[in-house]
């Protein structure tokens, strides 16, 4: 299966009805970037820039940053990647950060919170992404927003950096692409503000999920309790897709759910055109999709995630699917 997923690195991501599905992958340290190449995606959808924060024994100077993402853009070869501006708490540890012992982590002072009560710490962070794209495009967005001000906070600092850069002559990136991560429920309420003030979201959909069913991602007595493919939770995401349809803006997802096949068939059923995986799921996700009638799934699967009445699990509809096609 190996060689017969190797023979698709340069195939087109098309469905069988001709609907282009961007596959990117997920990456975070520098062993990550031969995989682009080897696995054929279209960029890098996720990349987790705390885990160079989280290797390391002190935290990384401004030159560090700046070399090590300018190494990443160098290896990409004029493929796109998302950068993620730091996400550190919650699960992700970094020792020599001296963050307060706290009850619920994972709803704590963590990501994009953190960065704006230390705004040196971002304002360093995205020098070192400005300069290290300078000329080019930067794709960058921010972890665990929770209300459209975080955004505003956040274009504030970056206004600052260009500002700062200019007037020491830098030369800046060419095009500045701007993101919000959606991971948090109340953000699904604010999704027209949202998507008016940023160029792309992207979806969180580990966190989403964890937060929406109220169940620990890191607990496994109930991490799997409840079915990412149930109607609350599919039903949930297709209002994200619905509301980038609406306001014409793209939408990503780059959660481990992306790269199950059966996963990712659903994810295009209710209307993604973009996702981000881990690398050694493209291959399996684009044989998927390469045999799928994506309007035929689009139209069984609304249907099902419309009836308030039918008990059948969405999951069950989806392998059948699958098998009959
Ligand atoms: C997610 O929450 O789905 C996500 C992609 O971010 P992380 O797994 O790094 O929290
Ligand atoms: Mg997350």
């Amino acid at each position: 299966r190996q060689e017969q997923f190797r023979a698709l690195r340069s195939v087109e991501p098309l469905t069988k009805d001709g609907k282009r599905i961007s596959l990117q992958m997920n990456a975070g340290l520098m062993v990550d970037l031969p995989q682009l190449v080897e696995s054929g995606a279209d960029g890098i959808g996720l990349f987790r820039t705390e885990l160079q924060f989280m290797i390391a024994s002190t935290m990384p100077k401004l030159e560090e940053q700046e070399n090590f993402y300018r190494n990443v853009v160098k290896q990409a070869g004029g493929r796109p990647i998302t950068f993620r501006t730091l996400d550190i708490g919650g699960d992700k540890v970094v020792s020599y950060f001296r963050s307060h012992e706290e009850e619920n982590p994972a709803l704590g002072w963590r990501a994009i919170r953190l960065s704006l009560d230390r705004p040196g710490l971002l304002r360093t962070q995205l020098r070192a992404l400005l300069r290290a794209s300078s000329g080019g495009e930067l794709r960058m967005m921010v972890p665990m927003v929770t209300e459209v001000s975080e955004i505003h906070a956040v274009r504030d600092l970056m206004q600052k950096e260009v500002q700062h850069l200019s007037k020491f002559g830098y030369n800046l990136p060419r095009k500045l692409q701007f993101g919000a991560m959606l991971e948090v429920p109340a953000l699904m309420w604010q999704l027209d503000e949202l998507m008016a003030e940023v160029d792309f979201v992207s979806v969180g959909s580990n966190d989403l999920f964890q937060f929406s069913m109220a169940a620990d991602r890191g607990n496994a007595r109930v991490s799997d309790r409840f079915d990412n493919l149930g109607k609350p939770f599919l039903r949930i995401l297709r209002d994200i897709a619905r509301a980038g349809e609406r306001n014409k803006t793209s939408v990503t997802l780059c959660g481990e759910m992306a790269g199950k096949p059966l996963s990712a068939m659903a994810l295009i059923g209710i209307g993604y055109r973009s996702v981000s995986m881990a690398a050694t799921s493209i291959g399996p996700v684009k044989a998927m999709l390469l045999g799928l009638d994506a309007d035929l799934l689009a139209a069984e699967l609304n249907a099902a995630l419309d009836d308030t009445r039918s008990s059948e699990p969405i999951r069950d509809l989806l392998v059948r699917f699958a098998e009959a096609h």
